[in-house]
Order: C-alpha cells, then sequence, then structure tokens
C-alpha cells in the first residue's frame, strides 16, 4: 500500500479485501515478533471487524478510515482491552472505557490490531524502560527504535500494520520516526482529546500518528482532533482539512544554534543544509536565525515534566489499580512496597526529581523557574512567527544508537531531546519526516509550525520530503 487512498481504491477495485489485509498483517505480526513491537494482538477481533468493514464497505456505509489497520501505544485506553503503560504497576489492569481518540478512530471504521511496546509510562528515548523488555530498530536489530513510543515506530516501519498512534511528551512521536526512517507528529497541545491517554505530564501530553507519509499521518490526525467533552485542555476550534494542498512561496527559519551544535552529526548537518539550498532553489525564504536559548530546553522540560509526571504517577499506590506488593502488610508498606516493586528505575529517578523540585523551599528556586523559562520560551518564539511561517531543524542529533550506549549516563539519554522538546515546551505542532540515511540508518527534518498550523505543516512536510529530500 503507497497510502491509504491507494488502499481504499484497491478495496473499491475488489484487488483486495480488508479481511486479507488484516490477515497480511496477522502474518507479518507473527514473523516479527522478535521486534517486540506488540504487547498484545487482538487477531479474532481484528478479524471480525475486517469483515463487517467489507461488508459496510459493499453496502457503501464505511468511514473514512475504513479496514486502515491500527496499532496503539500502550498507554492508550481502549475499553475491555489491557493497558499498562509497558509497567508493571498496572499488572492485569484493563481499560474501563475508550480514549477519545481511539474512539474516533472506530467511528471512522478503523481496525485496531493491538497495542504497542513503549517506554514505561511514556519516560524515554529508546524503549530500554519497558517492563516488557526493548523494542528492537528493525533496520538494525542491535540498536534502539528510539523512544518513549518504539513499538509503535516499529510496528509501521515494518509493515506490521497502516499506521500507529503513539504520545508525545517532548518527543516521543518524532524521535523514533527519524530512527525507523517514517513520519511522525505531534500535534497542538489542545488539537487532540487527552481522555484516556495515562498522564505523564500533563501540560504537555498529545497524542500523535505515525504513518509512512506525510497524508496518512495528516488524515488520522484530522480524525482524531477536535473538542470533547471529556477534556477541558481540548481545543474547541474547528478541525480544518488536513490534506495536503499546492505549495506557495514560505517564510522558514532554522536557528543557527542548532546546527553548530556540537552534538549534531555532521552527515545530518550536511543533509540539512542540502535540503535548505534545494528549497531556497524553489523559491522559498529559508534563513537561520538566532536563537540562544538552546541550552535552556533540555533543564526546563526536565523540570516541569518530572514536577507533573510525581503528581501524576501518586495515583499509582498499589491500593487501586493493578500491582500490589504481595509483602504488604498494611498501609504504609502497602503504598511503600507496591510502588518499590512496581516501577522500574526511570519511572522512579523521575518521581524522585519531581517530587525535589516542587517541594518547599526548591519550589520557586526549580519550578517557578522553570515555568518563567517556558514563557520566554513562547514569547521569543511567537516573535519568530511574525516573520516566519514555519521553523526547521533536524529532529535528532543523531542515529538510532546501539543498545545500552546511553543507559549509564541518564543526561545523555535526555540530550536526544534537544530539538524535539521546544514545541512541547509551547505547545506548537511539529512533525517529523525522512530526510537522509547515515550509513544505512535514516534520520529525520523536523518541521514546526505555529499553534493550530497543522494544515500548512502537512503541505509544506510533504513538499519538503517528496522534493527536497532526495
Ligand atoms: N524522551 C523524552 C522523555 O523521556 C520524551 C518522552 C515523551 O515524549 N513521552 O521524557
Amino acid at each position: 500500500m503507497a497510502n491509504i487512498a491507494s488502499y481504499h481504491q484497491a478495496l473499491k477495485d475488489n484487488s483486495t479485501t480488508v479481511r486479507k489485509t488484516v490477515d497480511e498483517f496477522l502474518t507479518r505480526i507473527s514473523q516479527n515478533q522478535h521486534l517486540n513491537a506488540f504487547l498484545a494482538v487482538y487477531a479474532d477481533e481484528a478479524k471480525a471487524a475486517a469483515n463487517a468493514i467489507d461488508q459496510k464497505l459493499l453496502n457503501g456505509e464505511a468511514g473514512r478510515l475504513a479496514g486502515v489497520v491500527i496499532g496503539i501505544k500502550d498507554n492508550i485506553c481502549y475499553a475491555d482491552h489491557g493497558v499498562q503503560g509497558s509497567s508493571k504497576i498496572l499488572d492485569g489492569f484493563e481499560s474501563l472505557y475508550s480514549a477519545t481518540a481511539v474512539e474516533r478512530l472506530l467511528a471512522e471504521d478503523a481496525v485496531i490490531i493491538g497495542r504497542l511496546n513503549c517506554d514505561e509510562f511514556a519516560m524515554g528515548s529508546s524503549n530500554e524502560n519497558s517492563a516488557f523488555g526493548n523494542v528492537l530498530n528493525p533496520l538494525d536489530n542491535e540498536r534502539v527504535p528510539g523512544g518513549s513510543s518504539g513499538g509503535s515506530a516499529v510496528a509501521v516501519a515494518a509493515n506490521l500494520c497502516h499506521v500507529s498512534l503513539g504520545s508525545e511528551t517532548g518527543g516521543s512521536v518524532r524521535q523514533p520516526a527519524s530512527f525507523c526512517g517514517i513520519v511522525g507528529v505531534k500535534p497542538t497541545y489542545g488539537r487532540v482529546s487527552r481522555h484516556g491517554l495515562l498522564a505523564f505530564a500533563s501540560s504537555f501530553d498529545q497524542i500523535g500518528p505515525f504513518a509512512k507519509n506525510v497524508e496518512d499521518a495528516a488524515l488520522v490526525l484530522e480524525v482524531i482532533s477536535g473538542s470533547d467533552d471529556f477534556d477541558s485542555t481540548a481545543s474547541s476550534k474547528p478541525v480544518p482539512n488536513y490534506t495536503p494542498k499546492s505549495v506557495a512561496k514560505k517564510r522558514f527559519a532554522y536557528f543557527k544554534d542548532c546546527l553548530e551544535n556540537e552534538a549534531l552529526d555532521p552527515s545530518i548537518k550536511q543533509q540539512f543544509l542540502t535540503v535548505v539550498e534545494k528549497m531556497k532553489t524553489d523559491g522559498h525564504q529559508v534563513d537561520a536565525v538566532d536563537f540562544p536559548m538552546l541550552d535552556h530546553l533540555i533543564p526546563t522540560y526536565y523540570v516541569l515534566t518530572t514536577a507533573e509526571a510525581s503528581s501524576n504517577l501518586s495515583r499509582y499506590d498499589g491500593m487501586r489499580y493493578g500491582y500490589r506488593s504481595a509483602s504488604a502488610t498494611d498501609l504504609e508498606s502497602t503504598y511503600k512496597l507496591s510502588r518499590s516493586e512496581g516501577f522500574g528505575s526511570e519511572v522512579k529517578r523521575r518521581i524522585m526529581l519531581g517530587t525535589f523540585v516542587l517541594s518547599a523551599g526548591y519550589y520557586d528556586a526549580y519550578y517557578g523557574k522553570a515555568q518563567r523559562v517556558r514563557r520566554l520560551l513562547k514569547d521569543t518564539t511567537d516573535g519568530l512567527f511574525i516573520n516566519y511561517d514555519m521553523i526547521l531543524s533536524p529532529t535528532t542529533p543523531d542515529v538510532a544508537f546501539k543498545f545500552g550506549e546511553n543507559t549509564e549516563d541518564p543526561i545523555k539519554m535526555y540530550l536526544e531531546d534537544i530539538y524535539t522538546v521546544l514545541a512541547n515546551l509551547i505547545g506548537i505542532p511539529a512533525i517529523s519526516i525522512p530526510m537522509g540515511k547515515k550509513d544505512g540508518l535514516p534520520f529525520g527534518m523536523q518541521v514546526m509550525a505555529n499553534q493550530f498550523q497543522e494544515a500548512d505543516m502537512f503541505t509544506y512536510s510533504k513538499y519538503i520530503m517528496d522534493d527536497c529530500c532526495q
């Protein structure tokens, strides 16, 4: 399948059926179990849904995602199906309701084929923090797929579903998309309802799609976007048509500081500049601008997200959901032992850091200050969007790294997010598209747009991907 439109054409021509397509995906999923992308496969349900959708297609009643096969990250609720945020602490837990995003996919006749491995509670950049083991990069099994939505990226890259849902707090869709050579989108904060998304850092979290091409990602985002009575932070702004349109001359900026960053791989820098030259030849304005705040992004992101996480994750106390320690004898030991045994080490590190930055006496020095930096970042970027339509950067400083390479040094791992977290800090939409390869390993380009400007972001990222990244 080249894209959803051509799949729908094939269904129309009777050259395939949804059932046949689902069976093909199920076969590939079982042939690729070593990748460890799926935590659960809903084979029987997917087949039954496929049969029903084939019937709907015959009757001319099928929705916009008719027969599109979708995997969902293990932090997105699907009623009566397990959801664990890839954590032991939610052992055995089943969703009581479906996320609004999932409801909207189902309402358009998508087929949910299974749930996908990720870093525990979406904390990580390599998928090495899952209680269910590493997900392997399909392009080189010794390398990470990126994280935290590693399973979602791999499922699409390895052709185990058409598209998938991941979630973003600081790059968890774009970075694995970059490492796996596919497209990944982080929408404007508030574009997609967070109802039914396990909370990590509520003022950052958004659900976003992975796809092989921009138009499929755009269609899926269009379907899942929009206001929601269950999430007051979901915007009531109407959702425009996101199908990529024809291209006019636009103004792009990129940050000099990003390209001069010493962590950036020279071949990624080279390819980025080649793409920029091509865009200029096509008549677009592309300017290098100063962004002296680059070094403040990671600390600000990690202070604020750990603070929010320490509060959000307090609900996992051994009383209400999932895992309870077998050695607990009273209330206090239930809390302590269940949380000590149920959470992995990265989650514990973040809970402790978040509790510290919120503690009396330190609150203003860390949390309060980070909030002020967040405002400054927003104001600075707002200023840039007066003169520019979009901002470009590499998605990641390097290609996928080997397992274990960054695990000893959390700071090194956190620096993976250097180019992605700005969009999360200030709530703007961003996409990663495949930009090139180094020694056979892909890397992405990031296109950021102003709030709610997804339509332009899709139009221009499709143009850059198809016309400039060769
Ligand atoms: N890598 C980032 C982190 O560990 C991003 C996480 C995310 O976007 N969910 O926080």
